[in-house]
């Protein structure tokens, strides 16, 4: 096992490196059966997509590109403000291209619901939605992912690239955190 000082942090894991590695590969089966042919654009939202969005592209051989938008709802505490701010506009244009959102969590959908209509304004000629983790008992958004890894209870978790106060990105799986963390 490899030397880890975020471990002593962690209470709980809830899906393993391995189980992250083998939902992953079939996400990615799923987009190419999807979009072979139409070249789509991965749009990730940072910064909680960069380690699922690094492995879901290589795991899907569609010949595609990427870009990046950066949204944020989230003030550095485990609950949403409701509203949602652009930070990281796109650099390119994304009219009648099809778009692939690569998003960490959908959680209240407040984020996803306001990227949606916001890239179908800028004429996106379809679009589907990736999520790695979902978290339908918090949905007051009316809106679904078409592709989700896993359904994760009502806590909040962190690992593969889900942060609390910008640390435990780099936690190779998905975990909650002892609750003296959140109080320390
Ligand atoms: P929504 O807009 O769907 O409420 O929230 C989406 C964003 O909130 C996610 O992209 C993520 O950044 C953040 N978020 C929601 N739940 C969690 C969680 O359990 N852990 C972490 N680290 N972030 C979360
Ligand atoms: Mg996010």
């Amino acid at each position: 096992m490899m030397k880890s000082e975020m471990e002593n942090d962690i209470l709980k894991v809830l899906v393993t490196e391995e189980d992250l590695q083998r939902r992953v590969a079939e996400l990615g089966e799923a987009l190419y059966q999807r979009l072979e042919g139409k070249n789509p654009l991965f749009l990730g939202v940072l910064k909680g997509c960069f380690v699922f969005m690094a492995d879901l592209v290589r795991a899907c051989q569609l010949k595609c590109d990427v870009e990046f938008m950066a949204l944020s709802s989230y003030r550095n505490a485990t609950v949403s403000s409701g509203k949602v701010e652009i930070s990281r506009d796109l650099h390119q244009d994304v009219a009648g291209r099809h778009l692939v959102i690569v998003e960490d969590i959908l959680d209240s959908g407040t984020t996803l619901a306001f990227l949606k209509d916001y890239l179908l304004f800028k004429g996106a000629a379809s679009i589907t939605i990736v999520t790695l983790l979902d978290k339908p008992s918090r949905r007051t958004k009316a809106i679904t992912a078409d592709l989700a890894g896993f359904e994760v209870p009502d806590e909040f978790v962190v690992g593969y690239g889900l942060d609390y106060c910008q640390q435990y990105r780099n936690v190779p799986y998905i975990g909650v955190l002892k609750p003296e963390v959140y109080s320390g």
